[in-house]
């Protein structure tokens, strides 16, 4: 179990298993909506998570095809990723929103095509 809150701890959840697939994705759409050079995402079955607290709170956004972008409309964290049509049962977690070590054996880098110019 691996917990995990959002800036403002407005929303706390939890991670039932490790997360898998661990993938800093340098989209132009993860650089805008992050805020940042690339996102990390960690990916977990949509049952092994679990929103504890805020889940009110929540926002989503269509950002392309079926997938949806999940933030706090408090704070402005971004936190899941999810409805991808081939992997519909799978969420993706913003890894920097969790509080507590979790295992990462390897990062895939995508779409570096659209990567900033000023990350080594
Ligand atoms: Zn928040
Ligand atoms: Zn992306």
């Amino acid at each position: 179990m691996i917990k995990g809150s959002c800036l403002c701890a407005a929303i706390e959840f939890t991670l039932l298993s490790q997360p898998k697939a661990i993938t800093a994705c340098h989209c132009r759409m993860c650089q805008k909506q992050h805020g940042a050079a690339f996102a990390v995402y960690g990916s977990v079955l949509i049952t092994q998570l679990s929103i504890n607290k805020g889940a009110q709170l929540l926002v989503s956004y269509n950002s392309s095809g079926t997938v949806q972008r999940q933030f706090c409309q408090k704070c402005g964290s971004s936190l899941f990723w999810s409805g991808s049509e081939h992997y519909s049962d799978w969420v993706s977690v913003a890894l920097t929103a969790l509080d507590e070590p979790y295992e990462v054996k390897k990062v895939k880098h995508i779409h570096r095509e659209s990567r900033v110019c000023w990350l080594e």
